[in-house]
C-alpha cells in the first residue's frame, strides 16, 4: 500500500491486449548460454540487482528492502522510496557483480525495470542502468515489471512454461493473463480497486499487526478459525475475471471497530479474535483467487497456470492452488522470486533474443499496465 491522496493504488483496467513492446528489434541473436546481464530492479521500495546467465542461472541476487523505512507509515511513502534508492542502488549493483564474481567487461548487456511502478523510484534505476551502458558500452533492455513476476515461474521450471494463464498478485496489482509466450501477455482481468497484497496491508493496520502486512496475517491466521466470519467474495458467480477488495477490507473494518452511527458495539480485539478475522479474510482472498484463477483456465482453455508476486508467497493459497490444479500444471514462483527482486527480469534475454535493444532515449512507464489493442 502506498501513502499517498488516492485511496488505491490499483485501478479498474479492464481486459485489454497488453504486451510490453520494447523497442524494434534488430534481428534474432544467437546469444551464448555463459553470457551475463546484470539486471536493475527499483519499480517500488526493493532496490535490487542481480547477474543471470543466458541458460538462467542466478549468479547473484542482492535485494535491499526498505519495508523498515515504510513500516511507521503502514505503506510504501514514494518520496522515501526514491531518496533511498539514490544512496542504495550503486552499493547493490557493486555487491551483485561482487557476489557474482563478474567485472563489467564480462557482462553482455544490462537490463532495467521500467515499468510500471512509482516514477521517482523507476527512474533511480533507469538512470543507473543508462549511465552504466554508456560508461562500459553495454546494449540497454527495458523490462516490465509484471512480465518479470511471471517470469520467475519460468525461471524455477527451468523450462519454458508459456503458453499458460498468469496471475500476478502483489502489492501493487492483482491481474490475470493469458500468456501466450514470454513477452506476449493479454491482460484478462484485474482489480477494480484495491489489490490483494494492499488489502492484506490494510487489514494488518486494522488488526494493530506489523507491516508488511502479508506475513502478518499468515502469521496471526495460523490459530484461527477461517470459517468464524463470512467476509464478501466479490465477482465471485460472474463471468468476469475482474477482482474486488475495498468491500471486503471494509467489512473487515467494520467488524473490528464497529459500523459507524451503530449503538452496537464491537467484540474487544482479542488475539483470539484477531486469529479468526485475520484466517476469515485470508481465507476470503484465496477463496476468490483460486476460483478466477480456474475460470480463466477454463475460458481459455490453458493447461498451465503461473503464479508470480508478493502474495504467492502465501502458504494457504499455494496449497489451495496445489489442490484445485490436479489436471493442469502449475508454477509458483519460488518465495525468493515472489516478492520484488531483479533476478526475475532476465526476462530481458527474451527480448535480447529477439534483437530488442532500447537507446538511452528509454523512459520510464510508471502507469499501471499498457494496454494495446488487438
Ligand atoms: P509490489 O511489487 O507491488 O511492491 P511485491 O511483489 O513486492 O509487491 O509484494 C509485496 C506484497 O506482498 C505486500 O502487499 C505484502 O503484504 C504481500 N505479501 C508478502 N508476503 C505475503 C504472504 N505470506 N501472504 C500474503 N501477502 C503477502
Ligand atoms: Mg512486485
Amino acid at each position: 500500500m502506498f501513502v499517498t491522496q488516492s485511496s488505491s493504488r490499483s485501478a479498474g483496467l479492464g481486459a485489454g491486449r497488453f504486451s510490453f513492446q520494447p523497442p524494434a528489434s534488430t534481428g534474432i541473436m544467437q546469444i551464448e548460454k555463459n553470457s551475463r546481464l546484470l539486471a536493475i530492479e527499483s519499480s517500488c521500495d526493493e532496490t535490487a540487482a542481480a547477474v543471470v546467465t543466458r541458460d538462467l542461472r542466478v549468479l547473484s541476487n542482492v535485494v535491499a528492502s526498505q519495508a523498515a523505512l515504510h513500516e511507521r507509515f503502514g505503506g510504501v511513502v514514494p518520496e522515501i522510496a526514491s531518496r533511498a534508492h539514490v544512496s542504495r542502488i550503486l552499493p547493490v549493483i557493486d555487491e551483485a557483480l561482487s557476489r557474482a564474481d563478474t567485472k563489467p567487461e564480462d557482462l553482455a548487456a544490462i537490463a532495467v525495470v521500467t515499468q510500471p511502478g512509482l516514477v521517482g523510484s523507476l527512474l533511480v534505476g533507469l538512470t543507473a542502468a543508462k549511465t552504466l551502458a554508456m560508461a562500459w558500452d553495454l546494449p540497454l533492455i527495458a523490462v516490465d515489471h509484471i512480465e518479470a513476476h511471471l517470469y520467475a515461474c519460468r525461471m524455477a521450471a527451468g523450462h519454458d512454461v508459456f503458453p499458460a494463464i498468469g496471475l500476478v498478485v502483489s502489492g501493487g496489482h492483482t491481474n490475470l493473463y493469458d500468456c501466450r509466450s514470454a513477452g506476449d501477455f493479454e491482460l484478462i482481468g484485474s482489480t477494480i480497486d484495491d489489490a490483494a497484497g494492499e488489502a492484506f496491508d490494510k487489514v494488518a493496520q486494522i488488526l494493530g499487526l506489523t507491516y508488511p502486512g502479508g506475513p502478518a496475517i499468515e502469521r496471526a491466521a495460523r490459530t484461527g478459525d477461517p470459517s468464524a466470519l463470512r467476509f464478501p467474495r466479490a465477482f465471485l458467480k460472474d463471468e468476469r475475471l475482474d477482482f474486488s477488495f475495498s468491500g471486503l477490507k471494509t467489512a473487515v473494518l467494520y467488524e473490528a471497530t464497529g459500523i459507524p452511527g451503530s449503538t452496537r458495539q464491537p467484540q474487544e480485539l482479542t488475539e483470539g479474535r484477531v486469529a479468526d478475522i485475520a484466517a476469515s479474510f485470508q481465507a476470503a482472498v484465496v477463496d476468490v483467487l483460486a476460483a478466477k484463477s480456474l475460470q480463466a483456465l477454463r475460458q481459455f482453455g490453458r493447461k498451465a497456470l503461473c503464479v508470480g508476486g508478493g502474495v504467492a508467497a502465501n502458504t494457504v493459497l499455494r496449497s489451495r492452488l496445489l489442490a484445485i490444479t490436479e489436471d493442469i500444471e502449475l508454477y509458483v514462483a519460488p518465495l525468493e522470486y515472489c516478492t520484488d527482486n531483479a533476478a526475475m527480469a532476465a526476462v530481458a534475454w527474451e527480448h535480447f533474443a529477439q534483437g530488442h535493444v532500447a537507446g538511452l532515449d528509454l523512459d520510464v512507464r510508471p502507469g499501471l499496465v499498457r494496454r494495446v489493442s488487438k
